[in-house]
């Protein structure tokens, strides 16, 4: 691991301050970016240690919007529990017991969770080439091992996956994000722009600034209906998803649609909501549209039609 400076200030605006230290680094959970230090794929001259920021950035707070206010620092295990979230984001519920660990999740924050990065096997090989890892050296991944792989909004420079449940939730439940700006500037931003497919620039995966601090995401008022997350994957637990449905059907059957581990970011599209009471073949149609698969990942092309199939003949059932 490389050597780094660290501190541990204790209000958000102290930490975006001290993330203006070049190659700065915010750390909550650590449960990421650990990891890539020890790999050094991640290697930070500065750490600003957020646990200690003050402001209700660990609390669960009801929103002026009727939703909710989630701090930045609640963890995934608080969130998951949380009686409000459990009765009126079901869903968010589910999508955080789905991922990682009961200890991983006792550890991970709100924040950081949503700026996990790809478990890109390549990503994490540093023999291989990789434009995200390394820009402009080319992508391993692309004719290698793509079974757990993009089919949606990959491009010629990168084909990697996000691998957050739990975002793919927040991005069904149109979260906002609320930030600090490196300025000093509190800023919301909708999930739906939160994240950027990779095009030729795959190291840039949000439309944070660099030092830019996540403080809370906001839920909007509660939708109702039936809430459904359904993660497919290797092994029943700790494992990433091969693909993921996350579903809140109402009684007329209108509702919403997201799928995870088919690109970059959770994948959403109008379309898909707005053919909810047609079936879940015109579902799945909207939202495969423009599907590019590799012959190792074109698999999940069909599990995304029997999964949604399956979600909304449960959703029925209520
Ligand atoms: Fe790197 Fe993306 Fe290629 Fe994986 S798919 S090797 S993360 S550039």
């Amino acid at each position: 691991m490389k050597v780094f400076t660290y501190q541990r200030p204790g209000a958000a605006m102290d930490a975006v301050a001290a993330a203006r230290i070049p190659e700065s680094r915010f750390i909550a959970g650590g449960t990421n970016l650990l990891d890539l230090m020890k790999l050094e794929i991640e290697t930070p001259a500065h750490l600003v240690d957020v646990n200690s920021l003050g402001g209700g950035l660990d609390k669960i707070d009801a929103a002026p919007n009727g939703g909710l206010r989630i701090g930045a620092l609640v963890r995934n295990t608080d969130l998951a529990a949380d009686p409000r979230v459990r009765r009126d984001y079901a869903v968010l519920s589910r999508a955080l017991l789905a991922g990682a660990s009961q200890q991983l999740r006792n550890k991970a924050t709100t924040g950081g969770n949503l700026l996990q990065r790809t478990r890109c096997p390549y990503f994490y090989d540093t023999n291989m080439a990789c434009n995200k890892r390394q820009p402009g050296s080319g992508c391993a991944a692309i004719g290698g091992f793509t079974r757990n792989l993009a089919v949606l909004g990959a491009s010629a420079d990168c084909i990697a996956t996000h691998p957050s449940d739990m975002a793919v939730a927040m991005m069904l439940l149109d979260a906002s994000v609320e930030t600090l700006t490196p300025a000093g500037q509190a800023r919301v931003i909708p999930i739906a722009s939160l994240y950027r497919l990779p095009g030729n620039t795959p190291q840039h995966e949000t439309n944070l600034e660099a030092g830019e601090l996540i403080t809370a995401v906001t839920l909007p008022a509660p939708l109702g209906g039936t809430h459904i997350y359904r993660k497919v994957r290797d092994r029943a637990s700790y494992a990433f998803a091969l693909i993921s449905v996350a579903a809140v059907v109402l009684p007329d059957g209108s509702g919403r649609i997201a799928l995870g581990g088919v690109a970059a970011r959770p994948w959403r599209v109008a379309g898909a909501d707005a053919a909810m009471k047609n079936g879940a073949a015109a579902v799945a149609t909207q939202l495969l549209a423009g599907a590019r698969p590799t012959e190792q990942n074109a698999f999940k092309l069909t599990l995304v039609q029997r999964t949604i199939a399956s979600v909304l003949n449960d959703a029925k059932k209520g």
